[in-house]
């Protein structure tokens, strides 16, 4: 028996025959530059048939995923459409003589490249598309039709790695679970494969190969495990464990399409973070009550320059009129810190996180905010959107962005161009937010506190720092002063109060959270349903009876 570790990302047992899959090798071009026009018509000849291609692949999510999937296709045909790709692909072909294959590659490796340096784990995945998509292009152009042997795979699937249109050819009805050496956690392939319900583990490294062909396994997805030839005595405990676990699990769809209620009857949002219009089909799904937090700043990274009022437009409005009658939060973007653009890089800063950000560099480019502040008006004509600024520290800044608002309000009236104002909030995520709440609370339309910066800020220990994990406190009883403080500020003013940072996804905690009057809880949609089922069954009472064993832990 030989127990390999890695990291389970989609949850599950499965017990089966394994079946190593491996690609064919890459195939290496052997052609040389034929003139600038041939090689643009290859590169165009490339592109419409790997459209074609990515058509099929998402009317196969269509099918197989339901609409979850789709959004996947249409990032990469966003990719394979993007303006800034196919103008590296034409530089490269014109100004350097590349021929087509070479000058896709490098393109994507080029645009993948001013993504990979940030240290977020969207835009990562962003790098991993642009280079999927770039790689797909190459193999187009060098003959390779793409390999269907996987639909043929039965039981327990181990790979180096798969792509999303690989993904298309596995069957959930004959794969029991995917064993992979590389993808990330938050990768494409983990959203798929959550979505057509195959335990993913993820991050096996110790040398997965053909020699395991045949050979029985356990994919312990709970554990991060992969089992090979497990003991008699191991598979029947393994069995077992397995049949907790669907137990258990149907147990919590149940919750996907339940309000959310404490058992003392008090309703509670739970609403969703997102990043982007992909994160929204995750959201969807578990009936959600809005979105809590939708952070803009992606929108403006891994880009040469920053989108304009339509193309935010667009986004906001798709984004407002998909959740329908529920609420969206928009966040301004929240650039600086690790999250700068090279085009609107300022100079070098020696401490970013405490630098221009936020709200601060906004202000210092009132251009830009004015710009996605008049888009999020006019998107708001289509849905409940409302506004938050982030990284506050004084009611100044609030005051600025409401002249601003009226300024761009004054615009539009000009313009003819159809509007409606929004409900302005507030982050919480600075100590002196918090200090300042009751100040903030009767000057805004609602407070939604940032737990992530909240600490960062408040225990002075760098949220990005990896020599800090064992320092960082995420319950340290000075943040949750600062929480409390925030809560019965907003309570006093009569505002809505929600928790967005991670801790709002934190089950120990939500009962204690609701229990001092937070009422919505937003969280990546993954954590919706654990989160739900905890609230179900907790009655506020209890807790609030039970302050004590609170105080103590918290003051
Ligand atoms: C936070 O700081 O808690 C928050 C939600 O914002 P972000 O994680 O985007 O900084
Ligand atoms: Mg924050």
């Amino acid at each position: 028996m030989t127990r390999l570790q890695g990291t389970g990302v989609v949850s599950g047992i499965a017990i089966g025959v394994l079946t190593f899959y491996e690609k064919e090798t890459a195939v290496i071009h052997n052609r040389t530059y034929a003139g600038a026009e041939q090689e643009e018509h290859r590169v165009g000849e490339a592109v419409s048939q790997l459209d074609i291609e990515l058509i099929t692949l998402k009317d196969a999510a269509l099918t197989s995923v339901g609409s979850q999937g789709v959004s996947l296709f249409e990032a990469y045909r966003m990719i394979l459409q993007d303006l800034l790709f196919l103008e590296e692909i034409h530089a490269l072909i014109y100004r350097d003589r590349m021929c087509a294959e070479d000058a896709v590659l490098e393109a994507g490796r080029s645009l993948a490249a001013t993504l990979l340096p940030m240290e977020d784990a969207y835009l990562k995945q962003r790098a991993e598309d642009v280079k999927a998509v770039s790689q797909r292009l190459y193999e187009k152009l060098v003959g390779d039709h793409g390999d269907e042997t996987l639909e043929q795979v039965q039981g327990i699937l181990a790979a180096q790695t798969l792509t999303p249109a690989e993904m298309m050819h596995i069957s959930r009805e004959n794969v029991s679970a995917i064993v992979l050496e590389h993808a990330a956690e938050n990768s494409h392939i983990a959203i798929l494969a959550g979505l057509m319900d195959i335990p993913l583990i993820v991050g096996v490294r110790q040398g997965l190969g053909p020699d395991m062909n045949g050979l029985t396994a356990i994919a312990d997805a709970e554990r991060g495990a992969l089992i090979l030839s497990p003991t008699e005595e191991v598979l029947k405990q393994m069995e077992k464990r397995r049949e907790q676990f669907l137990e258990a699990k149907e147990l919590l769809q149940q919750y996907a399409d339940r309000d959310t209620v404490t058992a003392d009857g008090k309703r509670i949002r739970i609403e969703a973070n997102i990043s982007g219009l992909v994160d929204l089909d995750g959201a969807l799904q578990y009936n959600v009550d809005g979105v809590g937090l939708f952070r803009t700043e992606f929108l403006f990274l891994g880009r040469k320059e920053a989108p304009n009022e339509e193309q935010q437009y667009r986004i906001y409005r798709k984004v407002a009129e998909r959740m329908g009658d529920k609420p969206v939060v928009i966040r301004i973007m929240d650039l600086g810190a690790d999250k700068m653009p090279d085009y609107l890089k300022t100079g070098e800063e020696e401490n970013p996180a405490m630098g221009l950000r936020g709200i601060r560099f906004c202000l210092e480019k009132k251009g830009l905010l004015r710009t996605q502040l008049s888009a999020i008006l006019r998107a708001a004509v289509h849905g409940r959107i409302s506004l938050l600024i982030p990284m506050v520290v004084s009611l100044s800044e609030v005051l600025q962005v409401r002249e601003i608002l009226e300024d761009v309000k004054r615009m539009l009236t000009l313009t003819g161009e159809p509007f409606r104002m929004v409900p302005v909030g507030v982050m919480i995520e600075t100590p002196a937010a918090a200090l300042i709440s009751d100040t903030l609370a009767r000057n805004v339309d609602f407070f939604s506190i940032g737990t992530n910066d909240l600490t960062q800020y408040t225990i002075a220990m760098d949220r990005q720092n990896a020599k800090l994990k064992n320092y960082i406190n995420p319950y340290h009883p000075a943040v949750f002063r600062l929480i409390r403080m925030a809560v019965d500020s907003a309570q006093k003013a009569g505002i809505p109060v929600s928790i967005c940072g991670e801790l709002a996804g934190d089950v120990t905690l939500c009962p204690y959270l609701i229990s001092i009057g937070v009422t919505a809880l937003s969280v990546s949609p993954t954590r919706v349903l654990t989160l739900r089922k905890t609230i179900c069954e907790m009655r506020v009472d209890d807790y609030t009876d039970r302050n004590d064993q609170w105080k103590e832990y918290f003051s």
